[in-house]
């Protein structure tokens, strides 16, 4: 039975109501009626439901869908403006022992090199990411009690949050470790992490054992209940996911939004995050041995249809894509993404030019990120490095009764201004600065609360002074 507010994953992740979800949703894909009346709800920008939502992915009127697509482009607009954050993965450790089929990781892979960095060689990274500009890391690594037990990842990020390197810092740690106890996730809290990351890969039990058939990950329910036993353990954002091409992407979708409605209707806040990983080839994974890929089209298609359906969470998309793809889905409903990624463990520090040879996935958009934040900007976008909300304390239901109110905007748009500053003066190659300083002289303008701009224009000039780290 489907219950939103159980804390039982078969309960709030019901099998039987997916399989509801995605009859009605084929019976009502041609029912301009309905279509029309979900379309007039999302245009309110407070949402939809699982069931709503699915009607709109199935539906395959292209009229219809062009109408799809520019609702997610003006919801995009209204709750994200044009600004995108910025932020990189950090790979700590490559030991696990799990099983999982789609992952290089597996235990089983006995070829794969195994790193684990030192607290020395994660300085070495930390300071490679900040000479690149980055503020915002997402920490990875494979569960492994042994080789990477907790108080590893913990004394991992005290060494992340120390190292002031130049005009560098890490300002948001991020963390994408395995399911864990909610002792320990009130241990992730107190070391001041970000979000809490935790893909789910797929939403399909059956599946779900069949893919992880070894290690603690292979318990579906431990795995699924994660999010909850994070919230209890104080962590207030949580990022969820699934892996694209494991299973069918209406399913996965459908699952994934009803996710997100147990958070919002046990503890008042949805997800922080959506990722929206497809299956990439890597070490001995091979994706054309999985059924369920998706062309870009119809990840297009899922990327606009969750932008409608929860406007208020941040949606991310990592180096897994090309240049091409992100490009395309940035409009659509992208509100973080990636660049310059390594996603081999110690990669940054010591890149290996021809292949990274313990890399998790292969990197498709495999650009400098100079280069990214440069092509955002002459697309239109404004790249952030702001991680302000987070050392304001404006998490959790404190940031969603902000983002819902689209009151976002009077932090995050001088924010991005002014974090872009710092970027181009510290680390920018001349051709960017040239233009991100046309783009900010653009912006400031746009700022319509006169107090914020005078700010702004004082604090972009002690910026060129020198000073740095101002933020609303
Ligand atoms: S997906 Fe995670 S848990 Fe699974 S093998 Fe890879 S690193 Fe290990």
């Amino acid at each position: 039975m489907y219950n939103p507010k159980s804390h039982n994953a078969d309960e709030f992740i019901s099998h039987t109501e997916i399989l509801d979800t995605l009859k009605f949703a084929d019976e009502n894909k041609d029912n301009i009626e309905l279509i029309d009346r979900i379309l007039d709800k999302a245009r309110l920008g407070k949402g939809l439901t699982h069931r709503e939502a699915s009607v709109l992915l199935a539906c395959d009127i292209d009229e219809k869908n062009n109408e799809i697509f520019e609702l997610a482009k003006k919801i995009k607009l209204d709750y994200y403006g044009n600004r995108i954050v910025m932020f990189a993965p950090l790979y700590l450790s490559n030991y696990c022992v799990n099983g999982c089929v789609y992952c290089p990781y597996h235990a089983k892979n006995k070829h794969i090199p195994r790193r684990k960095l030192t607290q020395e060689e994660i300085k070495n990274e930390v300071i490679a990411l900040q000479d690149m500009g980055h503020k915002r890391l997402a920490i990875e690594a494979g569960e492994d009690p042994v080789n990477n037990p907790l108080e590893y990842i913990l004394e991992s990020i005290k060494t992340i949050y120390s190292i002031k390197h130049k005009n560098g810092a890490i300002r948001r740690v991020n963390v994408n470790i395995a399911a864990t106890t909610v002792e320990n996730y009130k241990k992730l809290h107190e070391a001041g992490i970000g979000t809490y990351i935790l893909f789910q890969e797929t939403y399909n039990k059956e599946s779900y054992e069949k893919l992880h058939p070894t290690g603690p990950k292979h318990n579906y329910k431990y795995h699924t209940e994660a999010m909850d036993r994070a919230m209890q353990g104080g962590i207030d954002d949580v990022g969820l996911g699934v892996l694209f091409g494991l299973e069918s992407y209406r399913y996965e979708f459908a699952g994934l939004l009803m996710h997100a409605e147990h958070l919002e209707a046990v503890y008042g806040v949805g997800p922080h995050t959506i990722s929206v990983p497809r299956i990439r080839k890597a070490d001995d994974i091979d994706p054309d041995t999985f059924d369920n890929g998706i062309d870009d089209d119809i990840f297009a298609k899922i990327v606009a249809c969750i932008r409608i359906a929860v406007p208020y969470t941040g949606m991310i998309v990592s180096t897994r894509e090309s240049a091409e793809c992100r490009k395309r889905v940035l409009e659509l409903g992208i509100s973080q993404i990636s660049g310059g990624s390594k996603t081999s463990v110690g990669g940054y520090f010591n890149p290996m030019p021809e292949k990274d040879d313990s890399a998790q996935f292969d990197v498709s958009d495999r650009r400098p990120l100079d280069e990214v934040i440069k092509w955002l900007m002459e697309l239109g976008y404004l790249p952030s490095f702001c991680t302000a909300c987070y050392g304001s304390g404006r998490t959790g239901d404190r940031f969603m009764e902000i983002c819902k109110g689209l009151q976002i905007h009077n932090f995050c748009h001088p924010n991005a201004i002014l974090t872009l500053k710092e970027y181009l003066e510290d680390y920018a190659s001349s051709e960017t600065k040239k233009v991100g300083n046309e783009l900010i002289a653009k912006e400031v303008p746009a700022i319509e609360n006169e107090n914020i701009k005078k700010i702004v224009i004082e604090d972009l000039k002690k910026i060129e002074a020198g000073e740095r780290n101002f933020k609303f």
